[in-house]
């Protein structure tokens, strides 16, 4: 059942579609992965969805509830834990916390208790009576998450959560958007790490310019390129000239090379390995290690647009 229904959404910034005609539904209880490369519209339509920003054209309904008709009551239901940090340096965690809280209308014993409660949660109750000056990235993130938290919204919308801090804030991140969702948030989650979101979505979406290209469970999402496999080379020295020529072959779709390791697109490795294992010969280069990876979102992405994800 959705609890969310974003229905051709504009939003224009000038002449620029930002986000264009966007159809979304989200289901009660999952985790929901919006994922696309920065500039996609991801930020724009999550700040439609919560209220914070007017859209064009279009229709957002949460619970039934039109964002436009009813926009504190939507907001009521909603946390959001912006990408940028949203916090008071100089007042203590547990302060921050509060300060959301009564903005929530908490009040009293309630209010202490959700705090408490919201800092245990993201592991910063030993943290309660520090100030974020001192916290380091991911706690700072941590705790902006307590603050969207502590009045237990139906939906909880995290932008680029993980973007920029430590693997120790990063792991925890990831658990808590798992116990939220067990206690019953629903849940989306922005990123344009792939990994990222395939690992935590029940289902995903890919944006790309504005509106949705592809939307399922990551096996039917990768059922689509289901005709498209990786060859990873790694190889002593990278030589130009061998990836120029991979690069024109007919039937490469994308050759990437980061440090030692050439990742080349190819409909099939059984077919097209003979091909590229010749090129590495014909230009001297001296193959280390050799393997065929199954298509990702990423793949499939490539296939869709006609670009990589990180562009
Ligand atoms: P994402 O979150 O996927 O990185 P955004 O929603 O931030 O993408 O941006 C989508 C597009 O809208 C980008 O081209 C961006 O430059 C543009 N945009 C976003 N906010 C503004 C703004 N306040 N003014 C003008 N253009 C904007």
């Amino acid at each position: 059942m959705p609890i969310l229904e974003v229905d051709q959404v504009v939003k224009r910034y000038g002449n620029k579609l930002s986000v264009d005609h966007l159809n979304l539904s989200v289901n009660k209880g999952e985790i929901f992965g919006l994922l696309g490369p920065n500039g996609a519209g991801k930020s724009t339509t999550i700040s439609m969805i919560a209220g914070l920003l007017k859209m064009d054209q279009g229709e957002i309904r949460l619970d039934g509830i039109s964002v436009k008709e009813r926009p504190l009551e939507v907001k009521r239901k909603i946390g959001l834990v912006p990408q940028d940090l949203a916090l008071y340096e100089t007042m203590t965690a547990a302060d921050n916390v509060t300060f959301f809280a009564r903005l929530y209308g908490l009040r009293g014993k309630l209010l202490k208790e959700r705090v408490q409660e919201s800092l245990e949660f993201v592991g910063l109750q030993d943290k309660a009576k520090e100030v974020p000056s001192t916290f380091s990235g991911g706690m700072k993130r941590r705790l902006n998450i307590a603050c969207a938290i502590m009045h237990r919204p139906d939906l909880i919308i995290m932008d680029e959560p993980t973007v920029g801090i430590d693997p120790q804030s990063r792991n925890h991140i990831l658990e808590s958007v798992r116990t939220l969702n067990n206690m019953g948030s629903t849940i989306i989650y922005t990123s344009h790490y792939m990994e990222e979101v395939a690992a935590i979505s029940h289902r995903v979406a890919i944006m790309d310019q504005g509106h949705i290209i592809a939307c399922g469970t990551e096996k039917e999402l990768r059922e689509r390129v289901a005709s498209t496999e990786k060859i990873v080379l790694t190889t002593s020295v990278i030589n130009p000239s061998a990836i120029e020529e991979m690069k024109l072959h007919p039937r490469v779709k994308n050759v990437e090379v980061a440090d030692d390791t050439i990742t080349i697109t190819v409909p099939s490795a059984q077919q097209d390995m003979q091909d590229m294992l010749f090129i590495c010969n014909k230009h001297d280069l001296a193959i280390q290690s050799l393997q065929v990876e199954e298509p990702d979102l990423e793949t499939l992405f490539l296939n869709l647009t006609g670009r990589t994800l990180r562009d």
